[in-house]
């Protein structure tokens, strides 16, 4: 076989065999295929697409690079969750410890920020002495004991996708459905799950814009799930406005204590709810959603699910006490008002340059090996269908900079007024 004939066979729009998928595939992991050769591979596929089964394909021979998890130790129904990416998405930080706090077993390995999405593990650092590099043996005994254990993606996992991720960063070739669902479900599937609940981000600050190609994504990732046995739902969600109001470390882990509390913004809150709810289906914990939610709602009321949340943090190193002491997090240096320049509706809180202005603080990375400052980001006052009258303040800017006029009309410009009032539907899809 040779590369080349392979790459020219998907250019000209012609589906490729298992063994043709995996010799592209292995050949690149090994540095036998050239990084020119797969951008052309990663293009081609991009202008032709894949059938399900060349998706499918292309899956197993990622996740064949890599190490698979062993959960069996671990006691109970073991689920994973997973977010294509969003604007102010600290949902894991909040569905985990209720998840936990129910019976369900919340092993999930996480991953890192890159351009304008915040990552989950960027935002754990954000505690003091939070920790999220434990060892396999410790995670499945911090899992066992408390339910959850949220941890660093090992390097071992699905390695193609790696390699093959950076290099569509670089050449224009991210944003295609078969590249991204083999993408997300062979490091989940290495990931070692029995349940996985997928979040597909939809609208401007998402990979798919349109709820049409994000349920096709959707559908794919739940049907490559399901051929390898593990208990699959997918939840279109919207991304056309931030979710809840904080973005940036720090600020969304106040966000999601706030949430725990029972005092968190309308649409996030929701959005754990149903996520939660959903996870106790799949586990086979709760028979009926009337069920699930109601268990839900009361994890939160009682305060149990604070609790876990503590724990866990405790777990893991850090310092607990965050939870009733948000300046133990840190403080930015500056604070800025965004004013509305006139009255009217909200109709669109652009979250692609909510989270690019973010990024410009600190809060995100460009490059992988960027650092990020925990403190700084952006905290909206208000959201889509809300009234404003002139000079009200739309977000704050926190930031270690004295200089954040770029950043400010960014967020002037993201924010959208119109006279009549727009509701936002959150929830756009389950599929199963
Ligand atoms: N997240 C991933 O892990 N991979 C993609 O291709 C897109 C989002």
């Amino acid at each position: 076989m040779r590369a080349v004939d392979i790459i020219i066979k998907k250019r000209n729009g012609i589906a490729l065999t298992k063994e043709e998928i995996a010799f592209m595939v292995n050949g690149y992991t090994k540095g036998d295929v050239e990084e020119y050769q797969m951008s052309a591979f990663a293009m081609a596929i991009y202008f032709q697409g894949m059938s399900d089964l060349e998706t499918t394909y292309l899956t197993e021979a990622m996740l064949k690079t890599g190490d698979e998890l062993d959960l069996s130790e671990i006691k109970g129904v073991k689920v994973d969750k997973h977010s294509t990416g969003g604007v102010g998405d600290k949902t894991s930080l909040v569905v985990g410890p209720i998840a936990a706090s129910l019976g369900i077993k919340f092993a999930k390995m996480s991953g890192r920020g890159l351009g304008h999405t915040g990552g989950t593990l960027d935002k754990l650092e954000s505690i003091p002495g939070f920790t999220i590099q434990i060892p396999n043996e410790d995670f499945i005994k911090q899992v066992n004991e408390i339910g959850i254990a949220i941890v660093g993606q090992s390097a071992n996992l699905a390695l193609a996708d790696k390699k093959l991720y950076s290099l569509r960063d670089v050449t224009g070739t991210v944003d295609s459905i078969p590249l991204i669902a083999s993408s997300i479900m062979s490091k989940k599937l290495a990931s070692g799950a029995d349940v996985i609940s997928l979040d597909v981000k939809v609208g401007s600050g998402a990979f798919m814009k349109d709820v049409e190609s994000a349920t096709k994504l959707a559908k794919l990732m739940v049907q490559i799930g399901k051929n390898c046995g593990r208990n699959m739902t997918a939840i279109l969600t919207n991304m056309d406005e931030p979710l809840g109001l904080a973005v940036g470390n720090s600020l969304e882990v106040i966000e999601a204590i706030e949430t725990l509390k029972g005092k968190g913004p309308k649409d996030f809150s929701e959005l754990c709810e149903v996520f939660s709810a959903h996870l106790l289906i799949d586990a086979n914990i709760a028979k009926t959603e009337d069920e699930a939610f109601k268990m839900v709602k009361d994890s939160i009321e009682s305060g149990k699910a604070l609790e876990t949340f503590k724990k866990f943090v405790k777990a893991q190193g850090g310092d607990e006490r965050i939870v009733d002491d948000y300046s133990l997090l840190g403080k930015s240096k500056y604070e800025f008002k965004v004013l509305s320049s006139k009255e009217g509706y909200i109709s669109k809180i652009d979250a692609l340059t909510v989270g690019n202005a973010s990024c410009l603080l600190g809060a995100g990375r460009e490059k992988l090996t960027d650092s990020v400052d925990h403190t700084v980001g952006i905290v909206l006052s208000k959201k889509v269908g809300d009234h404003v009258s002139e000079n009200d303040v739309l977000a704050t800017i926190y930031s270690n900079k004295e200089n954040v006029d770029a950043e400010m009309k960014m967020l002037k410009e993201a924010f959208v007024i119109e006279n009549n009032a727009k509701e936002m539907k959150l929830i756009l899809k389950i599929v199963k």
